[in-house]
């Protein structure tokens, strides 16, 4: 009971894969179809400088689909994982949704609460990792990513224009807009209003 009530709580940079860190593929398991997006690395580099918890945050219904399969979606994680170690960007978590409320296979299929724009993805990361949602961020490349970050109570949500067109009532769903992951970052740490910490 002591350690829990002493237990020191980091703020986190919750971020969407495909479209956000890689470009955006009609499902994207292949690890020759991984591609990452320019300026990604420097953008993580400065998010974990300034103090975020990296956590990748993604859907993946091609699982429930059938497209691809659990293991696939792992050897993929196992190589995104290496190639940024290498460049010296640790991963603090990498989680997905393999559900969709239509998919064909059986033991995908069904409506979740992890699917994005829930927020069960990002709360089990709060849970597991021991986020400090209220200082958090999200980057996502669509409405439905940074849904997910209002309705786990994050501080900020940025959509990015590198993966999917972006809706003229972007704002609406997000504090800011801007290209790619790099400006999100530089936005976030310049304060986005304020310091994380
Ligand atoms: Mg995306
Ligand atoms: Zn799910």
């Amino acid at each position: 009971m002591a350690a829990e009530a002493t237990r020191v709580l980091r703020p986190a940079a919750f971020i969407d894969r495909d479209g956000v860190i890689n470009a955006e593929l009609d499902y994207v398991w292949r690890i020759e179809d991984f591609h990452v997006l320019p300026g990604v690395v420097d953008g993580l580099r400065q998010l974990a400088r300034c103090g975020y918890a990296l956590v990748v945050v993604t859907n993946q219904a091609g699982i429930a689909k059938g497209r691809y399969d659990e293991a696939a979606y792992q050897r993929l994680t196992a190589h995104l994982r290496v190639l940024f170690a290498a460049q010296g960007v640790v991963f603090d978590g990498v989680y997905h949704c393999p559900h969709h409320p239509q998919g064909t296979v059986a033991a995908y299929t069904r409506a979740c609460d992890c699917r994005k724009p829930a927020p069960g993805l990002l709360l089990r990361a709060a849970r597991e990792l021991g986020l400090d949602l209220a200082r958090s961020v999200l980057v996502g490349d669509k409405t439905t990513d940074t849904q997910a970050g209002r309705a786990a109570g994050l501080r900020r949500t940025v959509l990015v224009e590198s993966g999917h067109a972006l809706p003229a009532d972007a704002l609406a769903h997000a504090d800011h807009r801007c290209a790619d992951l790099a400006a999100a970052a530089r936005w976030l740490c310049a304060g986005g209003g304020e310091n994380a910490a």
